[in-house]
């Protein structure tokens, strides 16, 4: 048997990293078995698909460097193939016409719902007469075709949750072809999946009940039931499922951050998949369709662990050579501040600190930001207050003085000012370099002091002392 996955994305916004998830899933388990990988476009819902999100679907799929065989197929253009397959149905007496308005069907639901009863569709034009429909059908009264649900329950191995059993009475007589003639996604995608062959459907585990209503379909068609895979839900660090508001959550904001394409793909494989090698998460697109298989898949839901994605994507950035980086690097400096006041040495070794350790391209933003804000604008560091007091704000004051002084600012002239300040007050090791690097440069933490100090230059670091001591 030929493996046979597909991804099937609506088009109604940014790729969610989940989608992109349940894309490398199919894609590794693909080309893990030498199978094919399909991409098929479920654009039915014509008020939220648009080609313009196709379009950008399509890019992040090229960007995550997941190719597919054979022609993409739409489903808009094959309306008339689902049609097709829901009047043999209905021919066959397993689906039905339906003439009830949205009107009547809302007032029926309020109605069961009133009488604390589930909505379901209650079957009354599966009772129509031969003649009531003809007549119905010859006035051009609009319908919609249902298909007609045996009550039974279905059971189904899932090659990632094991046995699933969906209960009877679940759901009533559901629509397969809209008024408007088009299909709802539970029956184009059966029609679909049968007539592409896929053997193997990997998905999010919301698509469970849908999975039920689809098997009873491949059942009526006549068509073998594929393989099914659920993957578990993606949470982010509080435990619910992870949402725009905890951040970025398409692949186009990770590919607009400076992501790299091999750092996203690693990560989104092994979220949910356990790699086979205990401690290794680092692995290449070979290495993961080597182990790529449903069963290492985790039955429960798997944590967005952004500081894990940060280490891996840092790691790739590693690999990058600095001439290929510098370029893109310096771009995104250029873009947002002012390089003007530094000559092409100084952006160099700013270029250099800043580069020393991202997790993402746009991180260098960040990491050089002290050497274009204006010291006003630099904010109170966290510690501050625990080193404004005496002896600290002696050696800063003392360190002001010899700064304003000074006439060569060189990292020289730091390290033969330090060493001399620290005798001078008695001050060494952290009651040294802690209250220069705060109350000089405002921040904590940063790269080696005294190149920092030379590339701030005089003006900046009195006028940054002045500060932070006024804060
Ligand atoms: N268009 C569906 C979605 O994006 C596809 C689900 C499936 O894989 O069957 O959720």
């Amino acid at each position: 048997m030929e493996v046979r996955t597909r991804f099937a994305p609506s088009p109604t916004g940014s790729m969610h990293v989940g989608n992109a998830r349940t894309a490398i899933f199919n894609w590794l388990f693909a080309r893990h078995h030498n199978g094919k990988f399909i991409l098929r476009i479920e654009d039915t819902d014509l008020e939220r698909s648009t080609r313009e999100n196709e379009e950008k679907l399509i890019e992040d799929l090229k960007w995550l460097k997941i190719d597919w065989d054979e022609e993409p197929v739409r489903q808009s253009d094959r309306t008339k193939i689902y049609e097709e397959y829901a009047l043999r149905l209905v021919k066959e007496k397993k689906a039905f016409f339906c003439f009830c308005t949205d009107e009547v069907l809302s007032s029926k639901r309020e109605k069961m719902m009133a009488e604390k009863k589930a909505p379901h569709y209650d079957g009354s034009c599966s009772r129509l007469s031969d003649q009531e429909i003809e007549e119905n059908l010859k006035k051009g009264v609009p319908y919609s075709i249902r298909f007609k649900v045996d009550q039974k329950d279905i059971i189904f191995q899932d090659l990632i949750k094991g046995e699933v059993n969906i209960k009877a009475g679940m759901f009533g007589d559901f629509v397969l072809i809209r008024s408007n003639k088009m299909p709802v996604y539970n029956f184009s995608v059966v029609v679909d999946d049968a007539l592409m062959k896929i053997t193997h459907v990997i998905r999010a585990e919301e698509h469970l009940s849908n999975t039920a209503r689809q098997i009873i379909l491949y059942q009526a068609l006549g068509f073998p039931v594929p393989f099914f895979a659920h993957t578990a839900l993606i949470l982010a660090d509080d435990g619910s499922k992870l949402s725009k508001r905890h951040g970025a959550t398409s692949v186009e904001e990770y590919r607009k951050k400076g992501y790299l394409s091999d750092g996203l793909f690693n990560y989104l494989s092994i979220l949910g998949w356990t790699p086979p090698e205990e401690g290794k998460d680092k692995l290449s697109r070979k290495e993961l369709i080597q182990f790529f298989d449903t069963d290492r898949v985790a039955k429960s839901p798997a944590k967005f662990d952004l500081s894990k994605l940060n280490w891996l994507n840092g790691e790739y950035i590693k690999e990058i050579p600095f001439e290929e980086l510098r370029p893109v690097l310096l771009s995104l400096m250029g873009q947002n501040y002012d390089l003007f006041f530094y000559n092409q040495d100084e952006i160099e070794k700013i270029l250099l600190l800043g580069a020393r350790s991202l997790s993402y391209l746009s991180q260098i933003i960040k990491e050089v930001e002290l050497f274009f804000i204006s010291p006003e604008n630099i904010s109170k560091p966290l510690s501050l207050d625990e080193w404004k007091q005496e002896p600290h704000t002696a050696l800063v004051k003392r360190f002001y003085e010899e700064v304003s002084k000074a006439e060569t600012l060189n990292e020289e002239f730091f390290g033969t000012l330090l060493k001399n300040l620290g005798k001078e007050l008695g001050a060494k090791g952290k009651n040294l370099f802690m209250p220069i690097r705060l109350f000089a440069t405002g921040q904590e933490h940063g790269p080696d002091l005294n190149t920092v100090l030379t590339l701030l230059g005089k003006n900046k670091i009195l006028k940054i002392i002045e500060q932070c001591l006024s804060f």
